[in-house]
């Protein structure tokens, strides 16, 4: 949706996503694409470059959603990546909400490894007494050779440090990872080193996704080259069913809930492991249905 007039609504431009658990949020769009927008799976940006969006059509959309969206109790700053946006200019956004939207009770966004190393801690504290509740954080694999591959642009025990600092700082974390980025040939390897990775960083939250190919993107063409083969549905489970099984969350909620997997999971760690595996038996046995192809989606 593309608006431009403040009476006409929000300045949405381009594709824009959010997290599931946002579907009723306020939708605050504060950046543009990216700033890294170099992951050979991602398709969601190609079709912007990163900017910061003006101070004052930031305000527009603060004041339009003051009048309109006055039932709405949580915020999510969009695009791709808000916590790179300078510490000052973060604040400046989070007091306006606080000033003009004060039934909002929790903001998030999305954040990557390289945008959270650029907050001190007391920065992120900071954010946090002002409103910022949730980040959101793409680690996609444990795997430092599939992170390669996947030009993720860090480690694996740089994002467990970063996972961990926003924690700290008194942030709920949500983190997904990506069942098939491995491809076929590092399916399991991938499977156990990301449980370990989760087991390490210990978020609130973790989501797995199914990887979509989307044309266009580099790993599409490496699967049409014959470079990259995407697990079948049986050995996606088997890969799901691995890295549960080596998860360790102290409360955490595990879930696979989203549209683009087979099987909606929802277990909290530790507690419900042992169902979530048997579910995934279940399936693999044939037992229980999986969700048919074509209703999956990103
Ligand atoms: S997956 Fe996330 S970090 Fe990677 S290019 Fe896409 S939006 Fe950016």
């Amino acid at each position: 949706m593309d608006c431009t007039s403040e009476n006409e609504g929000m300045h949405y431009e381009g594709m824009i996503i959010r997290p599931p658990s946002e579907a009723f949020s306020i939708l605050l769009q504060v950046t543009m694409g990216c700033s890294h927008n170099k992951c050979t799976f991602c398709g969601t940006y190609k079709d912007k470059r990163f900017t910061i969006k003006d101070d004052g059509m930031i305000l527009q959309d603060i004041l339009f959603a003051s009048r309109y969206m006055k039932r709405q109790d949580r915020l999510f700053l969009m695009d791709g990546d808000v916590l790179i946006i300078p510490y000052k200019r973060l604040l400046w956004i989070l007091e306006r909400i606080r000033e003009h939207l004060p039934w909002v009770k929790r903001v998030g966004a999305y954040a990557n490894a390289k945008s959270i190393k650029m907050k001190t801690t007391e920065e992120l504290k900071s954010l946090h007494e002002h409103g910022l509740g949730i980040l959101y954080l793409g680690v996609e694999s444990g795997d430092e050779e599939t992170l390669k591959r996947i030009n993720k642009g860090t480690t694996a025990i740089n994002l467990i440090q970063m996972g961990r600092k926003v924690m700290e700082a008194g942030i709920k974390l949500s983190v997904t990872v990506l069942l098939g980025v491995a491809g076929r040939e590092r399916s399991l390897i991938h499977a156990r080193a990301t449980g370990e990775l989760l087991s390490a960083m210990d978020p609130d939250y973790v989501g797995a996704l199914t990887l979509m190919l989307i044309p266009g993107t580099p790993l599409w063409k490496d699967y049409e080259a014959g470079i990259f083969e995407m697990p079948n549905t049986h050995e996606l489970l088997i890969e799901l069913r691995e890295m549960i099984a080596h998860t360790d969350l102290t409360g955490g909620l595990f879930f696979s809930n989203h549209a683009s997997n087979y099987l909606p999971v929802k277990a909290r760690l530790p507690q419900q492991k042992q169902q979530a595996l048997d579910l995934i038996d279940g399936a693999l046995a044939g037992r229980i249905g999986l969700r048919p192809e074509e209703f999956r989606a990103l």
